[in-house]
């Protein structure tokens, strides 16, 4: 027996295909290992909000008569959750906000509608900061997750749910969001790969809108054989999300067998000169670097000098966005109503005691700045100096393949620790701010830890489009 029984849950995608199609083990006891990890491991991580049990035992067992007729599809029998913000048919989606606590979608966001067509047993639904406000997933109404490596660190946010679960063997993969860094920094701080994709790849549609020129989804995986596998998938054009491009979707997996000979690798100086950056992430970094040049890469230093500009224009132009979007979420046509003496109360109450502290705090910011007296001043300025940053990164394609950067300024940072001051959360957000704005994909690879155990993300960001080409970067960072 190739795989020992107890252990199911540890697999990768690409293991637990072959383990399926051969008859090693059956869908059912795959998916028994995941959610018997989730037992023993939830109370302390707080990694789900949602755990669909019974369900995942009926989808697992449908995956195993399929393949007891030899049908196998791209993910039939594997186990995987999926960030609270994102819609699942009959499966509550709470956006980790009280004011959706009861709410149960009647549809599948697309992304999960695809990997379900292709045979995946959704396991639960992932904490996250609600509704992907946040760097830590502190801002959640359901608690922090913890991580994995070290229970006294925060996992990252927002999607911290999906990435604890993956680091700790809960689920194979996850599906996660990422507006301005939310699965990258996760990934970085759990030691799992996230792939945020170029806006526009994937589909949207039924992804609870954050800032929607900025949202993207995309997969949190264990290597990035399985990040091709699943991104194979999701990717390409829906025609419920007119934002979505038609351009085809290459072949990933041939993608990653290519060689990197030739290679022009960026590094942008003010990445590495940026305040509080940890000792030992730089020299991580530069090892791998290093590495990359070895394997025939050239290694170029290169500027891109409105990074300075690129967490005020997010922390303007997003709350501008959330002003905007929640205005949906008004306790009349979603999930908790507050009762009140007439509509207005209705509204401020359900609004009140439905979203958390920092959901409030980006309504009034982007209200603030949308505001006729103000417009020209933040909102119009921001969206100027967004083009100059997207400019920025045009030039520097223009030279290079890819871009190498730290994920993050330092490894997972501890509970409480900046949870009092959002200023202090923002500036998080540093390295993975920028490609959000460009729109470009960026994917973040373990890259090494820290002598006191904890994961470092290495950070690769490439032109639109260019999502085979950094995940055959990511396949060549070996820990
Ligand atoms: N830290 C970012 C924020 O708080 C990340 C958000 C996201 O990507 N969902 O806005």
């Amino acid at each position: 027996m190739l795989f020992d029984f107890m252990n199911l849950n540890e697999l990768t995608i690409k293991e637990a295909q072959a383990g399926l199609r051969n008859k090693e083990f059956t869908a059912v006891e795959l998916t028994q290992a995941c959610l018997d990890r989730i037992k023993e491991r939830n109370n302390e991580l707080n990694a789900f909000i949602t755990v669909c049990e019974e369900s995942a035992l009926k989808e697992a067992k449908i995956a195993d008569e399929m393949l007891a007729q030899g049908k196998s599809l791209a993910l039939t029998g594997i186990p995987f959750s999926v960030k609270d913000a994102i819609c699942t048919a009959s499966v509550r989606s709470t956006g980790a906000a009280k004011i959706l606590d009861n709410y149960t979608p009647p549809y599948d966001a697309t992304v999960i509608k695809k990997i379900r067509e292709q045979g995946g047993v959704l396991v639960g639904k992932n904490n996250c900061d609600a509704f992907g406000h946040g760097a830590s997933n502190e801002n959640s109404m359901y608690g922090p997750v913890k991580n994995p490596y070290n229970l006294d660190k925060v996992a990252g946010g927002s999607s911290g749910g999906s990435a604890a679960a993956v680091a700790d063997n809960m689920c194979i993969f996850a599906i996660a969001e990422d507006t301005g860094g939310s699965i990258r920094q996760p990934a970085s701080f759990c030691g799992v790969v996230g792939l945020r994709p170029s806006y526009g790849r994937n589909s949207r549609f039924g992804i609870m809108p954050m800032a929607s020129s900025f949202d993207t989804v995309g997969p949190m995986t264990k290597t990035v054989e399985d990040m091709a596998i699943v991104m194979q998938v999701i990717a390409g054009n829906d025609h419920l999300d007119a934002t979505t491009v038609p351009e085809p979707v290459p072949d990933y997996n041939d993608e990653l067998n290519k060689d990197l000979t030739g290679l022009r690798v960026g590094v942008p100086q003010e990445y590495f000169e940026a305040e509080g950056m940890d000792k030992e992430v730089r020299q991580i970094i530069e090892k791998q670097i290093k590495n990359l040049e070895k394997q025939g890469a050239e290694i170029f230093y290169v500027s891109l000098p409105m990074t300075k500009y690129a967490i005020a224009v997010y922390y303007i132009l997003v709350p501008c966005e959330v002003s905007s979007n929640f205005g949906r979420l008004d306790g009349i046509r979603y999930g908790v109503r507050s009762e009140a003496k007439d509509l207005f109360g209705v509204y401020s109450k359900s609004r009140a005691q439905g979203f958390p502290e920092e959901v409030k705090r980006r309504i009034l910011i982007g209200t603030y700045a949308l505001s006729a007296g103000y417009y020209d001043a933040y909102y119009k300025k921001a969206q100027q100096v967004r083009t100059l940053i997207r400019l920025d990164f045009d030039r520097v394609f223009s030279d290079v393949d890819i871009l190498i950067t730290p994920t993050s300024p330092s490894a997972a940072f501890g509970l409480g620790e900046k949870s009092s001051d959002p200023i202090q959360l923002y500036l998080a957000d540093i390295f993975v701010s920028p490609a959000a704005s460009a729109g470009i994909p960026a994917i973040s690879v373990p890259a090494g830890e820290t002598k006191s155990g904890l994961p470092v993300g290495l950070q690769i960001m490439g032109s639109r489009m260019s999502e085979g080409l950094i995940m055959r970067v990511a396949n060549n960072i070996k820990k």
